[in-house]
């Protein structure tokens, strides 16, 4: 079974853009009105949508199953208050439930998360509650930036963010480090702030000592972990300066990346440099690059061709395809089964 952790509801019928641009006007218009409203999609709305996006992906690129959220950029938790984050929130993570809930044997649901700059994270722990114990889900992204390129709140080791972590060790549910839309025009979202936000999560956990507190909290870094694998070596260098553990006792019990590298020789990298166990296989398609490489002919994201080319012993393609993601999302054998 192919397993990508990494999937955005970016193809969401357009009635959910219609309603976080009539969420954002009522902010503008009368900042004290805070109604959720609704919102109207069919079932077929969300079979189309799907059907002819990452379902057809899935079946031509050869993969069984999508670790699937909303969409990363239209997260937005820069956007107005916590009720609005909220209201937002939920829309968009009932959406996903409703498209598990449609294909369960394709889409396996992780939540957006009810940030808000300057808000304690311990906000979201009603609403990554709701989406564990009563949608089912098996993870969540939780965005280290909420500002959105302004890095205004403190760091991932910092107390400030204890009790979300609480609640994911209790949960058993892992987090993506995930950010959202860069509001700072200095950050592209996907080329800039999105590998920002990966290699600066690493780094805040080199200088930290989060996973002496947390043993059991887990974290993928999405995007290949960033720059960290390329300049591995520095960050090793750094921690030993710092007088901290190996970076393979100090992080990598509770650190993941993701093989969502858009070329060969950044995947043969990723493979020489991270052990095996420590990388899931995905994809994030829909998303961020939608084009075919001209050098290959092939599309970028098609980033199963990318792992299959590499020479892994038949028991690590087994770890990145599958076994890893059903350690790290330990939840998920209650949607799918193994050997299914
Ligand atoms: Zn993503």
């Amino acid at each position: 079974m192919i397993i990508d952790c990494h999937g955005h509801y970016t193809t969401a019928p357009k009635e959910i853009e219609a309603y976080r641009q009539k969420q954002i006007a009522e902010l503008k218009e009368s900042p004290g009105s805070r109604s959720k409203g609704t919102i109207s999609i069919s079932d077929d709305q969300i079979r189309e949508s799907i059907d002819k996006a990452q379902l057809k992906l899935q079946r031509e690129r050869g993969t069984d199953v999508t670790i699937f959220s909303p969409r990363a950029a239209g997260m937005g938790h820069h956007i107005g208050d916590a009720t609005t984050s909220l209201h937002w929130s939920q829309v968009c993570n009932d959406l996903i439930h409703r498209v598990c809930t449609l294909f369960p044997q394709n889409f396996v649901g992780v939540c957006q998360l009810p940030q808000t700059p300057g808000v304690p994270p311990a906000n979201c722990i009603p609403e990554l509650e709701r989406c564990v114990k009563e949608y089912g889900f098996i993870g969540c992204n939780l965005n280290p930036d909420p500002s959105g390129g302004y890095w205004k709140d403190p760091p991932l080791t910092d107390k400030w963010w204890y009790p979300i972590y609480e609640k994911l060790v209790e949960l058993d549910v892992p987090a993506m480090i995930h950010v959202s839309m860069s509001c700072n025009p200095n950050f592209h979202t996907t080329g800039g702030h999105y590998i920002n936000g990966d290699t600066t999560a690493f780094m805040q956990l080199i200088t930290g000592d989060l996973f002496k507190d947390f043993p059991g909290l887990k974290f993928i870094i999405p995007h290949g972990g960033g720059a960290v694998p390329y300049h591995w070596g520095r960050y090793r260098g750094i921690a030993q300066d710092l007088k901290k553990p190996l970076l393979k006792d100090h992080l990598l019990n509770n650190v993941f990346f993701d093989t969502c590298v858009y070329h060969q020789p950044g995947i043969d990298l990723l493979f020489k440099v991270i052990p095996a166990d420590n990388i899931l296989f995905a994809s994030e398609m829909v998303g961020a690059v939608r084009g075919i490489d001209p050098e290959t002919g092939n599309y970028y994201d098609d980033t199963k061709r990318y792992v299959e080319a590499l020479a892994l012993s038949p028991e690590n393609r087994q770890k990145v395809f599958e076994g890893n993601a059903r350690r790290v999302y330990s939840r998920l054998k209650n949607k799918i089964p193994a050997g299914r």
